[in-house]
């Protein structure tokens, strides 16, 4: 153990990437603690590959790299702006980026999402939409093939001043957003399993809702 810790520059103190298949055209790499690095979840298009959130962890870029051999074109969804899910873009290769307004501030590029937006490619659909968040602001889910939803951090509260936030407001707005979702499969970053099913994730945000108090904004978690 001591040796461990005077060897404090060893990359191998590092959490190792690990990639992980969800189904055949869609996988992702794994979150990791140390850095700390949300999942990337890559899905195979016909035309494009898709990206969603490119993670901080700094063996991301090459992973990504060997996975598009064929050099297709490479589509980018940003989640939100946090760190843990954007800190590699200046190392990603990518031809298109979709975003919420307040991540659009961090990349000066690519489109900006407010409503619902659909991609066909190949055999793969996706679904765009602003998902309405106490965690950040901007937050954008994608919905693939209308079976899996991948949420980023959205359904997660606001780190404030040492407490755990939800704003009672979007908080309601979010449930009947997702109520409407048709994946049941919801995808919530840095969690393991990645996947939860819908009426569970949707029961805990109710759950939470249902602490709220009269004339109060916040409920504390
Ligand atoms: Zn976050």
């Amino acid at each position: 153990m001591a040796v461990r810790e005077i060897n404090y520059n060893n990359s191998k103190s590092m959490d190792e990437c690990r990639l992980i298949k969800v189904d055949n055209d869609i996988s992702y790499i794994a979150p990791t603690s140390n850095p700390l690095s949300a999942n990337v979840v890559v899905i195979q298009g016909r035309e494009s590959e898709w990206i969603y959130d490119v993670g901080a962890h700094p063996d991301i870029p090459g992973l990504l790299e060997t996975l598009n051999q064929d050099s297709r074109k490479v589509n980018v969804v940003l989640s939100h702006f946090h760190g843990d899910h954007i800190g590699n873009l200046s190392k990603i290769r990518y031809d298109e980026m979709y975003q919420g307004r307040l991540t659009y501030k961090h990349t000066n590029t690519g489109v900006i999402i407010e409503s619902d937006v659909y991609f066909q490619d190949g055999d793969i659909s996706l679904h765009l939409f602003p998902l309405p968040s106490s965690h950040a602001k901007g937050c954008v889910a994608l919905e693939v093939n209308e079976k899996y939803c991948f949420l980023g951090d959205g359904v997660y509260a606001m780190e404030k001043g040492g407490s755990r936030l939800y704003n009672s407001g979007l908080l309601r707005e979010q449930i009947k957003v997702l109520k409407s979702v048709k994946a049941d499969n919801f995808m919530l970053s840095h969690k393991m399993p990645f996947g939860k099913p819908k009426d569970v994730v949707i029961m805990w945000l109710e759950e939470i809702y249902g602490r709220r108090e009269k004339n109060e904004a916040y409920i504390k978690v």
